[in-house]
C-alpha cells in the first residue's frame, strides 16, 4: 500500500472510533437524562406524603448517586479526543499546501475569462456561465454562448429519446460534416437509434415504413447493419430469446449524446472535452509528483525548480492526456519544430534537420548515418511529415 493509501486508510479508521464514541456519547446522555427524569418524577410524586424539604434532599442525593456529572464529562472528553485524533490523521493524509507544487504564471485575463465561460456553456451551465460574463464585464459572451446553446438544446431532446432535433442538425450541416472524416457514419447511427424507438415506441409496422423511408440511402455504406435491422423485427414479440438483445441497450442512447456532441464540437472548432476540464484533470494527475518533486528541491534549486521551462523529470500523464503524436529527434531528444521539422535519411531513419546538420557539419557534406552504416548528405534527406502530428510550432 502507498503512503497515501496507508493514510487514508488510518484516517478511515479513526473516523470510525469517533462514530463510535459519538454513538456511546448519544446513549450515555439519553441514560442520564432517563435517569434525572426518574429520580425527578419518584421526588414529585413523594411531595404529597413527605415535607418538601425531605423529597428535596433525597432528590439532591440521588442525583448526586448517579453521578451524572462526571459520566458525562468522562464521555464529551473522550469524544473530543476522538475527533482531535481525526483531524490529526486526516492532515497526514492530505498534503495542505499545494502551492509548494505550483509556479506564478502571469494569466492574460481575458483569455483566462473565455476559457472559463467556454468552459461553463460547453458543460451546459447557462445561468453560471451568464453571471460570470456578466460579472467579468466580457463584450464577446453572447457569442461565446450562441453555439453551446444550441448543441444543447439538441442534446436535451436526445436525453428525452427525441432524435428529430438531432437528424435536422445533421442535415443542415451534410456538406460541412461530409468534409470531416471523423463524423463518417454518424448520420446512419441516428437513422439506426431512431428506427429502433420508433420498432420501440410504435411497433414494426411504424418501423418497417420508416426503414422503407430513410435506409434507402445508406444500402452501400451500411448494408450489414441494415439486414440485422431487419432481422430483429422478427423478434418483436419474442424479445427475450431475440439474439439482437443489444439493441435495446439504453447504452445506445448514451453513445449518440457523446457522438453528437463531438461531431457538434468538431464542426464549432471546438475540442471534445473542455480545455478547462483536461487542463484541471491533467494537474491532478501530475500533482502528487510535483508535490513530490518540489518537496526534494531545496536552496537555490527552489527556484530553478519553479521557473525553468522544463521538468528535469518526465512525468507520464497516461494516454487519455496524449492528443497527438510528437517527434523528439533521438539524436537531440528535442522536439520538432517548424524550424528544426523531422527529415529522412535515405536508409530510413529520421532525425530532426538541425541534428542533420550539425552531423554532417554543415549542408554539402556526406555524413554516416547514426543508426546504421548507410551514408547520405543533407540534401537527400526529406522532410516528412506525420498526419497527425501536433502542429508544429
Ligand atoms: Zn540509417
Amino acid at each position: 500500500m502507498s503512503n497515501e493509501s496507508s493514510a487514508l486508510a488510518s484516517a478511515a479508521t479513526e473516523a470510525d472510533r469517533v462514530v463510535k464514541r459519538q454513538k456511546n456519547c448519544s446513549t450515555k446522555f439519553a441514560d442520564a437524562v432517563d435517569g434525572l427524569l426518574a429520580a425527578v418524577n419518584d421526588s414529585r410524586n413523594r411531595l404529597q406524603d413527605d415535607s418538601t424539604e425531605n423529597a428535596l434532599n433525597d432528590l439532591k442525593q440521588h442525583v448526586t448517586q448517579l453521578g451524572v456529572s462526571s459520566e458525562l464529562h468522562d464521555q464529551t472528553k473522550q469524544l473530543h479526543g476522538a475527533i482531535a485524533k481525526l483531524g490529526k490523521a486526516l492532515e497526514k493524509a492530505f498534503v495542505p499546501d499545494i502551492c509548494k507544487a505550483t509556479r506564478p504564471v502571469e494569466f492574460d485575463q481575458d483569455t483566462l475569462n473565455q476559457v472559463v465561460a467556454e468552459h461553463l456553456f460547453h458543460e451546459g451551465r447557462f445561468a453560471v456561465g451568464e453571471k460570470f460574463i456578466q460579472e467579468a464585464g466580457m463584450a464577446n459572451g453572447e457569442s461565446l454562448k450562441k453555439p453551446f446553446e444550441a448543441m444543447h438544446q439538441v442534446l436535451k431532446e436526445i436525453r428525452a429519446h427525441n432524435l428529430e432535433p438531432a437528424l435536422h442538425w445533421v442535415e443542415e450541416h451534410r456538406q460541412e460534416l461530409q468534409r470531416q472524416p471523423q463524423a463518417k457514419g454518424f448520420e446512419f447511427k441516428l437513422y439506426r437509434l431512431s428506427f429502433l424507438n420508433t420498432l420501440q415506441q410504435q411497433g414494426h409496422k411504424a418501423a418497417l415504413q420508416y426503414a422503407r423511408q430513410h435506409f434507402a440511402r445508406f444500402k452501400d455504406s451500411n448494408m450489414p447493419e441494415i439486414q440485422r435491422l431487419m432481422g430483429s423485427l422478427c423478434y418483436t414479440r419474442r424479445q427475450s430469446s431475440s439474439p439482437y438483445a443489444e439493441f435495446n441497450s439504453p447504452a445506445q442512447w448514451d453513445d449518440v449524446d457523446h457522438e453528437f456532441t463531438r461531431q457538434c464540437c468538431g464542426l464549432l472548432g471546438q475540442a471534445y472535452e473542455s480545455p478547462l476540464l483536461v487542463c484541471v484533470a491533467a494537474g491532478s494527475v501530475a500533482l502528487p509528483t510535483l508535490l513530490k518533486l518540489a518537496s526534494k528541491v531545496v536552496g537555490p534549486q527552489q527556484h530553478e525548480f519553479k521557473t525553468a521551462p522544463q521538468l528535469t523529470v518526465p512525468l507520464e500523464l497516461g494516454k487519455e492526456f496524449i492528443f497527438h503524436s510528437t517527434f523528439a529527434c533521438p539524436v537531440s531528444r528535442e522536439q520538432s519544430t517548424a524550424e528544426n521539422p523531422p527529415k529522412m535519411l535515405p536508409c530510413g531513419h529520421v532525425l530532426a534537420s538541425q541534428s542533420i546538420l550539425k552531423i554532417a557539419r554543415g549542408s554539402v557534406r556526406t555524413f554516416k548515418c547514426p543508426y546504421c552504416p548507410a551514408e547520405a548528405t543533407p540534401q537527400t534527406c526529406r522532410e516528412i511529415h506525420f498526419p497527425d502530428l501536433a502542429p508544429l510550432a
